[in-house]
């Protein structure tokens, strides 16, 4: 891969998405040069235990997290949803950047290894329109790079629902699926007892929240959820 990668640059030489000056290094698999990359700032610092947002006051849970039950343990973002990670992610899920799974893979994978090592990784199912339409999904597809790549235990354990099974239904289980738009996948073999959520942005939580809670009652004890950035 490389070897293809080196060649395939030569013939088509990339710009970073965030400078637009050529990329001369061939060891990433992304287009963001090194000195952009180094701008990309983890969040860090004073944070609330629950959501993971950046706080002013010291130890305590913010507002939101205050208020609710969730759940999750808790979530961890890697980047505030700002400046320019904010404009990485928009090229990565509308632009079609699809190279740029390798730059949230690693990324993601660091957290993982240091601070999931006992969990099962779950990823956060993507809209099926989306995976039909151009054949990859973001989130499954930062997956398929964690397993591979990193050899990371990953384990598709939720799906959306498709429209199809949706027409066998009664009108009543009908109405109650439609609530739910994410159902916990057939045949699985064993329940892990801790899992992490990966998904791409964490704003109010409610996705990670739904998940969460389908994985709790099929009796995951352990539930945490790690996102690329908060919103
Ligand atoms: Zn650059
Ligand atoms: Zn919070």
């Amino acid at each position: 891969m490389e070897i293809k990668k080196y060649f395939l640059n030569l013939l088509l030489p990339e710009e970073c998405i965030l400078c637009g000056k050529i990329i001369i290094e061939t060891a990433n698999y992304y287009p963001i040069c090194s000195s952009c990359e180094d701008l990309l700032k983890p969040v860090k610092g004073n944070i609330c235990p629950g959501c993971g947002i950046s706080l002013i006051s010291e130890k305590k849970k913010c507002l939101r997290c205050r208020d609710s039950e969730s759940n999750y343990l808790s979530n961890r973002s890697l980047f505030k949803y700002s400046g320019y990670i904010k404009e990485v992610i928009y090229q990565y899920k509308f632009n079609d950047r699809k190279n740029l799974s390798f730059y949230f893979a690693k990324k993601l994978s660091k957290v993982l290894i240091e601070q999931y090592s006992d969990s099962i990784i779950v990823p956060v199912p993507g809209r099926r329109i989306v995976k039909k339409d151009r054949g990859w999904e973001h989130i499954d597809l930062i997956g398929k790079i964690l397993k591979h790549n990193y050899k990371l235990p990953i384990k598709k354990l939720l799906v959306r629902k498709g429209k199809k099974a949706q027409k066998t239904l009664s009108r009543e289980k009908r109405a109650e699926n439609l609530r739910k738009s994410i159902i916990l996948r057939e045949k699985i073999k064993s329940i892990p007892d801790s899992v992490v959520l990966i998904d791409d942005v964490f704003t109010t939580g409610t996705t990670v929240n739904e998940c969460a809670g389908i994985l709790k009652s099929a009796g995951v004890k352990e539930i945490y959820s790690l996102t690329i950035a908060l919103d």
